[in-house]
C-alpha cells in the first residue's frame, strides 16, 4: 500500500479558500454525513469552510467511472458507499482532490452547479457518519492500563495477558450519538461501602474516555482472517471517539464479564472520517513491544500515527478550559494489530463497524486520558478557572475533544466530539 497517493501531495492547493489553520485543507478531505435545508441526508466531504455534496457532484456528472449509484451518496450513512472498498475510495478521494484544484477549471467554471456543490459549513447539520454494525473497544494505551492497574492492584497493574493481547471487548453501537448531542447523566446500581447493599440513582463518578476509533471497509468472509499485512486494506478512516463511562457503576458491575451499563448509555462520535491514506504522511514508529508477540501480530515498518489529542471541559456558563494533551503515538498496540486480533479466530468484520483504541494516556499526568486518571481517583481534584473543581464530569459541564496532525506545515484535522451532559431523567 505504499503506492503515492495524488491527493496527498503537499504542494497542491485548491481554489475554495482554505483559512490558516483549517483542519481540512485540499490534502484532507474527510467523508461525513450532513443535512441541509430540509432535504435528505447527503454523503459530503470537507473542504476548507464548505461541505462538498457528493451527491450533487454525482448528478452532475462529475463522479462518473467509480461504480457509485445515487442512493450511495443520498443516504442516512456512509456504510453503503464503503461497499467500493479501499481502491475506489482512494481513486474517488483522488478526483474530488483534482477537482478543487487550483489549476483544474473544469468545477470552477460551473458557477450554475457549484452554489448546490459547495455548501458553507455553518449552514449543514453533521450526522452520525456511520451505522456501525458492531463495535469493539480496545484497551491499549499502556499508560492508561498500568494508571487503572495500579489503582487496584499496586503490586501488579498489568496483567499477564496485557503484553500479548489487544485486550478489547465488544460494546453497543445503539447509543453512538454524533458530536453536538447532550445526553442524560445515567442511572444505575453503585456500592458506597464494599460489602454494604447496591443503591440506585444517577451516577457520582461520570467520566469521558479520550479515543480515537478506525472504521472498516468490508472484510473478508467468516472464518477467514486479515492478515497484519492485509489491515491497512480493510481500514477506511478514523474519528474522535469519546466512550462514556460512570465509574461507580462499572466497579460493581464490572466482574466477572466486563463494562456493562457503565458503557453503553451515550458514546459520542466526530462527525467526519479522516481516511487512512490522508494520515499516511503522519506515520511514526510503534512503540517497542517486549516480550515480542506472537507471529501473527508482528509487523514491520511505520504503523503508529502522530495525532495530537486535546481534552476541554466546559462548566455551564464558564469558559472551556484544557485539562488534557496527548497524542495517539502513546499507543502501545497499532490499529493494525487490533484488526488482526479481531480476525484471527475467522471473526468477520463489515463496513462500517467501529474500532475505538482504549482511552490514549501520555505518560505525562497533564496528557492522561479519563478524569479517573487525571484526579487520580478523586484524591487529586482539578481546579478549573471558575473556581470549582472537577473529580469527574458535573451536570452542565461539556466536554470537547479535538484531534489532528501536523507536520512541516500540512495540517490534518479531525474537527471536534463534543457533547454536554444534562441532569438524570428521574426514576418513576
Ligand atoms: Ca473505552
Amino acid at each position: 500500500m505504499n503506492m503515492k497517493i495524488a491527493a496527498n501531495d503537499p504542494k497542491r492547493k485548491s481554489w475554495v479558500p482554505i483559512p490558516d489553520g483549517s483542519d481540512f485543507p485540499i490534502q484532507n478531505l474527510p467523508f461525513g454525513i450532513f443535512v441541509n435545508d430540509g432535504k435528505p441526508a447527503h454523503v459530503g466531504v470537507a473542504i476548507g469552510e464548505y461541505v462538498m455534496d457528493l451527491h450533487a457532484l454525482f448528478r452532475a456528472g462529475f463522479l462518473e467511472e467509480f461504480d457509485l449509484t445515487e442512493s450511495m451518496l443520498e443516504n442516512r450513512f456512509l456504510n453503503d458507499l464503503l461497499h467500493i472498498g479501499k481502491k475506489k475510495m482512494r481513486a474517488l478521494r483522488d478526483r474530488i482532490s483534482d477537482l478543487l484544484l487550483d489549476s483544474n477549471e473544469s468545477l470552477q467554471q460551473h458557477q450554475e452547479v457549484y452554489g448546490s456543490i459547495l455548501i458553507p459549513m455553518d449552514q449543514v447539520e453533521m450526522l452520525l457518519p456511520i451505522q456501525p454494525g458492531d463495535y469493539t473497544d480496545f484497551y491499549s494505551s499502556i499508560v492508561h492500563a498500568t494508571n487503572v492497574g495500579s489503582m487496584f492492584r499496586p503490586d501488579n497493574p498489568l496483567l499477564p495477558n496485557w503484553k500479548h493481547i489487544p485486550i478489547g471487548y465488544h460494546g453497543r453501537s445503539s447509543s453512538m450519538i454524533v458530536s453536538g448531542t447532550s445526553f442524560h447523566r445515567p442511572l444505575g446500581q453503585t456500592i458506597v461501602k464494599d460489602g454494604d447493599p447496591p443503591i440506585f440513582g444517577p451516577t457520582k463518578q461520570l467520566d469521558f474516555e479520550l479515543e480515537m476509533g478506525f472504521i472498516t471497509f468490508d472484510g473478508k468472509p467468516l472464518g477467514q482472517r486479515i492478515s497484519i499485512e492485509e489491515a491497512d486494506d480493510y481500514i477506511f478512516g478514523m474519528v474522535i471517539f469519546n466512550d462514556w463511562s460512570a465509574r461507580d457503576i462499572q466497579r460493581w458491575e464490572y466482574v466477572p464479564l466486563g463494562p456493562f451499563l457503565s458503557k453503553n448509555f451515550a458514546s459520542s462520535l466526530s462527525p467526519w472520517v479522516v481516511t487512512l491514506d490522508a494520515l499516511e504522511p503522519f506515520r511514526i514508529a510503534g512503540e517497542k513491544q517486549e516480550p515480542a508477540v506472537l507471529p501473527y501480530l508482528q509487523y514491520h515498518g511505520e504503523k503508529n500515527l502522530d495525532i495530537n489529542l486535546q481534552v476541554f471541559i466546559k462548566p455551564d456558563g464558564s469558559e472551556a478550559q484544557l485539562v488534557s494533551a496527548s497524542n495517539y503515538k502513546h499507543m502501545y498496540w497499532t490499529m493494525e494489530q487490533q484488526l488482526a486480533h479481531q480476525t484471527v479466530n475467522g471473526c468477520n468484520v463489515r463496513a462500517g463497524d467501529l474500532y475505538a483504541s482504549g482511552t490514549i494516556s501520555a505518560p505525562e499526568a497533564t496528557g492522561f486520558g479519563s478524569m479517573l486518571e487525571l484526579a487520580w481517583r478523586g484524591t487529586k481534584p482539578i481546579n478549573m478557572h471558575d473556581g470549582t473543581t472537577r473529580s469527574f464530569i458535573l451536570d452542565g459541564d461539556t466536554v470537547t475533544i479535538k484531534a489532528w496532525s501536523e507536520k512541516n506545515g500540512l495540517r490534518i484535522g479531525f474537527g471536534e466530539v463534543t457533547a454536554k451532559v444534562l441532569p438524570a431523567i428521574p426514576f418513576e
